[in-house]
C-alpha cells in the first residue's frame, strides 16, 4: 500500500518542478509516484544499470559455451554456429518514456493512442541507464547482431528510428507491430528462422524487456521457477504501467 501523504508529497514535488503549483493540494495520484522513483531515485538508476551489466557479464559466458542458447525451444538445428544475437524491447528497456507518464499523472488524463503517437512523434524519448553500452559491448566488442522488437506500430517505427538515432543507440533489425496485436512471439520466430535472401538465422544468447511478453511465450500466468531470468533473459523494473496492471491483487 502506498502511503497517500508520499503520493501528495510527490505530487506538490512534480508541481513544482513543472512550475503548476497552486494553492489548491494535488490529489494524490500512483502514476505520479512511480514516475517520481523512475525519474528521480538513484534506486532506478542503480536498477537498469545491475540488469544490464550482470547481462553482459552473462554474453561473455554465452561467447565462451558453444551450446548457449536462449530460446532452447525455438532454436531449431544447427544453431551453435549461427550469428549470436540479443533481443531487446525498446520503450522502457531501451527508451524512457516516462516524460510522457508524467504529462499523464499531471494532467489526469489517461494513456491513449493520440497522445501516445504525439510523444512518439516528438522523438523526445530518453536512453534507459546501461543500455547503449550494453548494446555497444554486444556490437563492436562481441560482433553480435542487435535486434529490437517493439510493439509500437508500423506507422510509428519511423519517428521511433529517429529518436534511436539520436540519443545514439544503434542495432542491427528493428520489427515493430505490423499485425497490430501486441503478439510478439512471431516475430521472435521470424527473428530466429532468418528470411532466406534478406536476412540470417540467428542464435539468440540474451533477451532483455520491462514486460514478461518481451520473453518467448511467456504472460502474466507464468508459473515455476523463472531460472532463465538473470541468466537468459533481463527484466528492468517498470512501475508505471505494464500487462501486470491487468493482474488481480493477491
Ligand atoms: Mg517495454
Amino acid at each position: 500500500m502506498i502511503p497517500r501523504k508520499a503520493l501528495a508529497l510527490g505530487a506538490v514535488l512534480v508541481a513544482v518542478s513543472i512550475g503548476t503549483a497552486s494553492a489548491q493540494e494535488p490529489q494524490p495520484n500512483d502514476l505520479l509516484l512511480a514516475t517520481l522513483w523512475t525519474q528521480r531515485s538513484v534506486e532506478f538508476k542503480g536498477n537498469a544499470l545491475t540488469v544490464y551489466a550482470l547481462a553482459k557479464i552473462r554474453l561473455d559466458q554465452a561467447l565462451a559455451d558453444k551450446n548457449w542458447t536462449a530460446a532452447p525451444v525455438e532454436q531449431k538445428g544447427d544453431y551453435q554456429n549461427l550469428p549470436p544475437a540479443i533481443v531487446l524491447d525498446v520503450d522502457e528497456t531501451v527508451l524512457d518514456n516516462s516524460d510522457y507518464q508524467k504529462k499523464l499523472a499531471v494532467t489526469g488524463e489517461r494513456f491513449k493512442d493520440a497522445t501516445w503517437n504525439a510523444w512518439i512523434e516528438e522523438r523526445r524519448a530518453t536512453p534507459l541507464p546501461g543500455a547503449e553500452g550494453f548494446i555497444t559491448t554486444v556490437l563492436d566488442g562481441l560482433h553480435g547482431q542487435v535486434i529490437l522488437v517493439t510493439n509500437r506500430k508500423q506507422s510509428q517505427c519511423a519517428a521511433t528510428e529517429d529518436n534511436l538515432r539520436t540519443v545514439h543507440v544503434r542495432y542491427d533489425r528493428i520489427l515493430c507491430d505490423r499485425a497490430g496485436n501486441g503478439d510478439k512471439n512471431p516475430r521472435f520466430s521470424a527473428v530466429i528462422e532468418g528470411e532466406p535472401g534478406v536476412t540470417p538465422a540467428l542464435n539468440i544468447l540474451i533477451w532483455v524487456g520491462d514486460n514478461i511478453q518481451d520473453f518467448p511465450s511467456l504472460n502474466q500466468k507464468a508459473t515455476g521457477d523463472f531460472a532463465d531470468f538473470g541468466s537468459h533473459y533481463f527484466a528492468l523494473p517498470n512501475p508505471l504501467y505494464g500487462s501486470w496492471q491487468g493482474v488481480p491483487p493477491r
